[in-house]
């Protein structure tokens, strides 16, 4: 029985030391130790032998079944080391991971351009609600009741008869309501009208629009700071043209626009083969705008003027879908 045992320890010994693969440990595992195994049917008749053969044969089996767990655990802890280490594995050359760095989208970026460009200036941001009365957007702004902008068909309007901007200029009245001449604001936002998304059009978009008041303030001093603005935005060689217009808010009222800085005016594709892109419009504030927040016509007179935000950013970077802007696809944004 003695020499029983002693070779199943040499055997079971040799097998585990050298395994070289777990599944196959598990196995020896089972081979010696399980409930059937060799050892284990030894252990169990050790009841049957001797009283004299029983103390040896007893202290024996127990001493190779501690050996062979002892050897097996060792095992296991080597095999499961190799196993694990190439995921331990460290490169201390390989190059981090960086997070990546966010920015703002290119319409914020130009619109805080365009406010850096009319700060220099002298002009001073404000800014007003979305949500508007019609008295701010439109009343106050001497656009008739019968106005086509007022057609619900262009305008948003809510349940409890307010309406969404369709453009920022509601601001002048409030800041002149608040405040006497001189005004010299800038008043960047957003705009919403029910126009169908198409490549130039989106039924929420940007505008900034400019009011000077003061004594003595002329059309030559609106289309001087336009220059200006569009040659610190452009560059030197823009030129601004106004063609006449009619707006109800102001008087005289002018279109104007940018000499194309695609093709320098000689006509291209971004401009229609015109040589000039339509910007927005401007005028001379209507002596009824000033009325309706208690200026004096007769002694101050002023300028205004509107600018979409996408249109000029269409023209600055070359881009003929102003869609591009909304969805938000981080391989366009990434490139500004
Ligand atoms: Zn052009």
């Amino acid at each position: 029985m003695l020499d029983k045992i002693a070779q199943i320890k040499d055997s079971a010994i040799r097998q585990i030391e050298s395994c070289s693969d777990i599944d196959q440990l598990n196995q020896l595992k089972v081979k010696y130790l399980g409930r059937k195994g060799e050892l284990t049917d030894i252990l169990r008749s050790i009841g049957k032998l001797s009283a004299q053969e029983r103390p040896a044969v007893g202290k024996l089996a127990g001493e190779v079944k501690a050996l062979i767990s002892q050897r097996l655990q060792e095992i296991f802890s080597s095999l499961e080391a190799k196993q694990q280490s190439p995921q331990e594995f460290f490169d201390i050359t390989m190059p981090g991971r960086r997070p990546s760095v966010g920015k703002k989208h290119p319409l914020t970026q130009l619109i805080d351009e365009i406010v850096k460009i009319f700060h220099g200036m002298g002009f001073s941001v404000a800014e007003g609600p979305d949500v508007e009365t019609e008295y701010y957007n439109f009343d106050a702004l001497n656009t008739p009741a019968d106005h086509p902008s007022r057609d619900i068909q262009d305008t948003f309007y809510l349940e409890n008869g307010e309406l969404l901007r369709t453009h920022t200029s509601p601001v002048q009245i409030r800041v002149m309501e608040k405040q006497r001449p001189p005004v010299r604001i800038i008043a960047p936002g957003k705009c919403y009208r029910r126009d169908t998304p198409d490549a130039t059009h989106s039924p929420n978009f940007h505008h900034v629009e400019g009011l000077y008041v003061d004594t003595d303030v002329t059309m030559a001093d609106l289309k001087g700071t336009l220059v200006v603005f569009a040659q610190q935005l452009l560059g030197k060689e823009v030129r601004v043209r106004f063609r006449p217009h009619f707006f109800p808010f102001t008087e005289p009222s002018v279109e104007w626009d940018f000499s194309c800085t695609a093709c320098g005016g000689k006509g291209c594709n971004l401009c229609k083969g015109t040589g000039w892109i339509e910007i927005s419009g401007a005028g001379m504030v209507d002596p009824a705008v000033f009325e309706a927040v208690g200026y004096d016509s007769e002694k101050y007179s002023g300028y205004a003027f509107g600018m979409g935000v996408e249109r000029i950013a269409m023209v600055k970077y070359g881009i003929n879908d102003i869609r591009l802007f909304y969805e938000n696809d981080l391989r366009f944004i990434q490139q500004f």
